[in-house]
């Protein structure tokens, strides 16, 4: 991609509304614009970026055995007055139709996805089956705060267990807490799994918390891995802080943390309403047991960029960079400029994802750019490089002379990681 071309330039002075660094960056940068509050368009690069993070998630969950569908947003009242969840659930848009009917806004899809996959489940033999999609989901929350961390739209994951009994509920819940550190670990993020409460049906669930100043949680946890419980749900907090780990691993601490993810055992909660149930080998009814396991998409963006950044801008994990080189030139006299188009149309034939600024601008100006986007390789061209490029990576100081085919070779064998 030509950065002269490219839809969504970075910006030097953004709204004061703006206080999290998500926001700021991600929006300086050129990744995001804001609609209203809580709720963002994403540009070409903050899609590149966002679709990574979706396109990992989605592998980890197809590896799980999870089938992929695109459940409606627009959802009728009806579903959600058997839940009870039309009156109770806070954050419920409610849309009134001019044709007097209402609609909720989805802002989780138990009402809908329960009674279609009923039609399909009837013998202990359809059991077990995992079910996911990655979707924009809607909240009216009562503060849209911090940038992608708490929106009114937002892009969420949300896999749907199905079992015949609790036992077998139970494992894929374990199976999912493995899953889900391994997801978070090819994000670029680590991710700490947290004990919380698990509301009226059962009595835990499980969060997927990151170390952050601008989360709204806090957590104590020992570093040592073996404890770590979200503080809304202790009764003593301050008893605990502090307090040596029964295991030797030195004192528990206190912190502040974002949610990236959870995973909740739902149990009946929702087969009772909408009787789900299947015929056992008895050929007695049983109500199916169901766990549900979520994941912030957007919102793992904008913790991503809180946790990898420094003073000049943000720096993408490999894994996520919405592209994998950004390639500029320093000077842009014919000759340059003609090596600069030659290296760039070589490197896309390669298949390597390279943002290439062809700008007239100060060598200064496309530094601090190429460091705010935040892209994981710098390849520099120029008078002095000669037939080389220098080859700088975002979070290292250490920049090296490569010929274009090492460059080349680099790259590729990155890709394959
Ligand atoms: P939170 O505790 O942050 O309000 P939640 O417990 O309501 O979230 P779920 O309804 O289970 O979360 O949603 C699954 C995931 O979706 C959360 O772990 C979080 O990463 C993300 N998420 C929830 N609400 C928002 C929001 N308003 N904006 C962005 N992401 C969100
Ligand atoms: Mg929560």
């Amino acid at each position: 991609m030509k950065y002269s071309k490219l839809f969504g330039k970075t910006i030097k002075e953004i709204s004061r509304e703006e206080t999290s660094v998500n926001a700021k960056l991600l929006t300086r940068a050129g990744f995001i614009r804001k609609e209203v509050a809580g709720v963002y368009n994403f540009l070409p690069l903050g899609l590149r970026a966002l679709n990574k993070i979706a396109q990992i998630v989605r592998e980890e969950m197809n590896k799980a055995g999870g089938q992929e569908v695109l459940l409606s947003s627009l959802q009728g009242k009806e579903n959600w007055e058997k839940t009870g969840r039309w009156e109770s659930f806070d954050a419920l848009f409610r849309l009134a139709s001019k044709f007097e009917k209402e609609y909720a806004l989805g802002p989780t899809h138990e009402e809908v996805l329960v009674p279609l996959i009923s039609e399909f489940i009837s013998s202990y033999r359809d059991l077990p089956i995992y079910v996911y999609q990655i979707q924009n989901k809607f909240r009216d929350e009562a503060r849209a705060k911090a940038g992608l961390l708490r929106g009114r739209e937002f892009l969420m994951k949300d896999l749907y267990s199905f079992h015949a009994d609790e036992k077998n509920m139970m494992e894929y819940y374990e199976k999912m807490k493995k899953v889900y550190i391994n997801t978070f670990n090819r994000l670029g993020l680590s991710a700490i799994e947290t004990r919380a409460a698990g509301g009226t049906f059962s009595k835990f669930s499980h969060e997927y918390q990151v170390i952050c100043e601008s989360g709204e949680d806090q957590i104590i946890y020992c570093p040592g891995g073996d404890y770590a419980e979200n503080v809304e749900i202790i009764e003593n907090p301050e008893k605990l802080e502090n307090k040596q780990c029964d295991l030797g691993h030195g004192s528990l601490k206190r912190v502040k943390v974002a949610e990236v993810g959870n995973i909740f055992p739902l149990k009946n909660k929702f087969s009772e309403p909408f009787n789900l149930v299947y015929k056992d080998k008895d050929g007695k009814d049983q109500f199916v047991y169901m766990g549900c396991y979520g994941i912030g998409i957007s919102r793992v963006m904008g913790v991503i960029v809180e946790v990898h950044h420094d003073e000049n801008g943000i720096i993408w994990p490999r894994s996520v960079a919405p592209y994998q080189a950004h390639f500029l030139t320093v000077n842009n006299s014919r000759s340059t400029i003609n090596k600069a188009e030659k290296i760039y149309n070589n490197l896309q034939k390669s298949g390597i994802d390279i943002l290439y600024d062809d700008r007239e601008v100060s060598p200064g100006e496309k530094f601090a750019d190429a460091d705010l986007i935040g892209i994981p390789a710098r390849l520099v061209l120029s008078e002095k490089t000669g037939d080389k490029i220098e080859w700088k990576e975002r979070n290292k100081e250490k920049k090296e002379l490569l010929s274009i085919e090492e460059a080349e070779k680099r790259l590729k064998e990155e890709k394959e990681l």
